[in-house]
């Protein structure tokens, strides 16, 4: 049995945004409570989290009712609110998302459908001349523009969360790999670095290697975390006047990325990216990086196979890209008809933690999974920076059901 009069221990794997969320949500209802942040990095939001676009989403792409959807309509407002305490910069520059021509236009208007279910606010359609108002560069012939659509510095946002769980008493510990999990009777014993813990509950916001997390509980083996990775590129300073706010395009369907898209940013550098190629590694931020052991593990897992059938075609050409600048370039050029490839400079690379399943499902929404006294996210695809103070409302509600 816990023993009631301690205080409450909770361990949570991962200082990305969502651990770090969950450990300031955890410190801030159970006041008191010992909370211990385990990352095996030397340095806060190391992965996903310090390699993303940034964006705050409103809403638009996903399905009305949808945990991702509600997710992230909670999770805009909590971000704005704690930028505006923190005195981080959150900045809606706004968002076009741009039919280049009349056949996306079915798919235009299924977004509008899903964004006007979502609630997205001030949500407008424009057409060619509209939405060059808003971006005078970019071609197309209709698009959606999302005005609140924002940008923000998501590791200066894990700084300040994690600032607060350890005035509040808890700790941060970095250049700590957590190596096992064991449920115990009274609770759960975590290993890391060398050094063994004990706790009440643990929440394993893991990303890249949530699957590895996961598998230390002995959980079943039926999702796979598959690397991708998003090149980016940025425009030279002198180009960026080309890109007011964010632009995107309509995204394909059958993947659940937003596609290519150019994105100021907080510090007005404009980044062209990502697209999205199978990394060779889980930690793969550069081609040449090469995982003998990721590449056993992605090979031997059946869903990977069938993913490859049914995509061939399409990650041929997003390889393509990956390779040539050019390439990408011409990608860019049918949005921005005036960039070129001189335009184009490279920029660090992101890896998508991307959940996969036997038959080669890309998972779309969030994934949970609770062992006993651990809870593990399984996948948190995009937009989970955008809505992680609402995740972690809901992760800690889910956890502890009554407070
Ligand atoms: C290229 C790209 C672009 C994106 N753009 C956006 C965007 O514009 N807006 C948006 O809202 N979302 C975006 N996303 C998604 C968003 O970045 C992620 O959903 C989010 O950062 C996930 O946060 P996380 O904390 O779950 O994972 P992470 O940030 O990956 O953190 C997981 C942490 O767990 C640690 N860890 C793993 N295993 C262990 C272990 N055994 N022991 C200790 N520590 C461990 C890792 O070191 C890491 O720090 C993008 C993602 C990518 C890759």
């Amino acid at each position: 049995m816990t023993d009631r009069s301690a205080p409450l221990r909770v361990g949570v794997v991962g200082a990305g945004i969502v651990g770090l969320a969950v450990a300031r949500e955890v410190s801030r209802r159970f006041p008191g409570a010992e909370v211990t942040v385990f990352d095996k990095e030397d340095r806060l939001a190391a992965h996903q989290t310090g390699h993303n676009s940034g964006v705050v989403h409103a809403g638009l792409y996903y399905q009305p009712g949808s945990l991702k959807a509600q997710l992230c309509g909670r999770g805009v407002p909590l971000l704005r609110e704690f930028c505006a305490e923190h005195g981080i910069p959150f900045r809606e520059l706004g968002k076009l998302v741009v039919a280049l021509d009349r056949s996306e236009l079915p798919a235009l208007a299924e977004i509008e459908r899903r964004a006007r279910g979502n609630g997205v606010p001030d949500l407008v359609r424009l057409d060619a001349a509209g939405m060059r108002e808003i971006e005078p560069h970019v071609a197309g012939v209709a698009a959606l523009h999302s005005p609140h659509t924002a940008v923000v510095d998501y590791p200066r946002v894990c700084a300040a969360l994690a600032a607060e769980v350890e005035a509040a008493g808890g700790s941060v510990l970095l250049s700590s790999p957590v190596t096992a999990l064991r449920q115990e009777t009274d609770g759960v014993r975590l290993v890391a670095a060398g050094r063994t813990h004990r706790f009440d509950e643990v929440i394993a916001c893991a990303g890249l290697s949530s699957d590895a997390v996961a598998a230390m509980l002995g959980a079943p083996d039926d999702l796979r975390i598959i690397p991708f990775r998003g090149e980016y590129f940025r425009l030279r300073p002198e180009r960026a006047a080309l890109v007011r706010g964010l632009v995107y395009p309509v995204p394909d369907p059958r993947y659940p990325f937003l596609g290519v898209h150019l994105t100021r940013g907080v510090d007005d550098q404009v980044h062209v990216g990502p697209n999205a190629v199978l990394a060779l590694s889980r930690e793969g931020y550069r081609r040449r990086d090469v995982s003998l052991r990721d590449l056993r593990e992605i090979a031997a897992w059946p869903g990977s196979w069938r993913l490859a059938a049914a995509h061939w075609r399409s990650g041929v050409a997003e390889m393509a890209g990956s390779a040539s600048r050019r390439v990408y370039a011409s990608h860019v050029r049918r949005y921005l008809p005036q960039a070129t490839v001189a335009d184009l400079t490279p920029a660090p690379a992101g890896v998508r933690a991307q959940a996969v399943d036997r038959q080669g499902t890309l998972l779309d929404d969030f994934a949970l999974l609770r062992r006993g006294r651990v809870m593990v996210v399984r996948n948190a695809p995009s937009p989970a920076a955008t809505s992680s103070l609402a995740i972690a409302e809901h992760l800690v509600d889910a956890v502890f059901p009554a407070s």
